[in-house]
């Protein structure tokens, strides 16, 4: 594997095909991402190419080809988390869950919108019933998947229960932040005031070079958010 020294960093990244491998604290993390479903949500394999331990963020929709991924990637995925409860992060799950046997982990207060099927009329596809959470997060939880963890931001506004996860320099914003925008709070559940609170006080709050990994639409850094941002400035 041709993997490169930071410049004075841990970690690093280069792409080997759709394969974004970073060195952090010593392990290098696997992290892959896929866009899936009619509203293009990205789906993201992460892992640790020492344990081979893993987990798949928001498994939106086409199950096989998150399947055939994981396969890929020969990751065994011990968890599958969601930044939130919507139908576009959470379509595939019940397959993802059935075929890994991972546990599935979405914050308290977004387990009713996983029975929410609002969505689904808005995108007119039904997904089948997705599994009872094994895991209920809160603000601060860390979660350890092999050699690595990630720790829950609550982030609500554009659903109550919608969190970021952050880790080794990177951070899952979910449908909070996106690149050069912001989630949208007109969804039942959602709240304008507290989605501008969460990105200011919790996500803004972070170290410029964090790069983040948004629920739709391609990566960002938070200094580059936090400087031209057109809703956050
Ligand atoms: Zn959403
Ligand atoms: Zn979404």
């Amino acid at each position: 594997m041709d993997v490169k020294e930071a410049p004075g960093g841990i970690a690093v990244s280069l792409w080997l095909a759709r394969v974004d491998v970073k060195i952090i604290h010593g392990q290098i993390m696997i992290l892959e991402k896929l866009v899936v479903g009619p509203l293009a949500s990205n789906c993201y394999i992460i892992g640790s190419e020492t344990s081979r331990a893993g987990a798949v963020i928001d498994p939106g929709d086409d199950a096989r080809q998150i399947l055939a991924g994981i396969n890929e990637l020969e990751l065994d995925i011990k968890y599958i988390l969601l930044t939130h409860g919507h139908l576009d992060h959470t379509g595939a799950l019940k397959e993802v869950k059935e075929s890994t046997g991972a546990s599935v982990a979405v914050h308290s207060a977004d387990v009713k919108n996983l029975n929410d099927d609002y969505l689904s009329l808005f995108t007119g596809i039904s997904y089948p019933k997705p599994p009872p959470p094994d895991r209920l997060l809160e603000d601060g939880d860390t979660i350890d998947i092999g050699d690595f963890s990630l720790t829950v931001v609550h982030t609500p506004g554009h659903s109550p229960g919608g969190i970021c996860l952050l880790g080794g320099g990177i951070l899952f914003s979910g449908d909070t932040l996106f690149n050069f925008g912001i989630g949208r709070a007109d969804l039942p559940g959602g709240n304008s005031r507290q989605l501008m609170e969460s990105i200011h006080k919790r996500l803004l709050k972070l170290p410029d070079e964090i790069k983040v990994y948004p629920g739709h639409g391609p990566d960002t850094t938070i200094g580059a958010e936090r400087r031209s941002n057109p809703f956050l400035i």
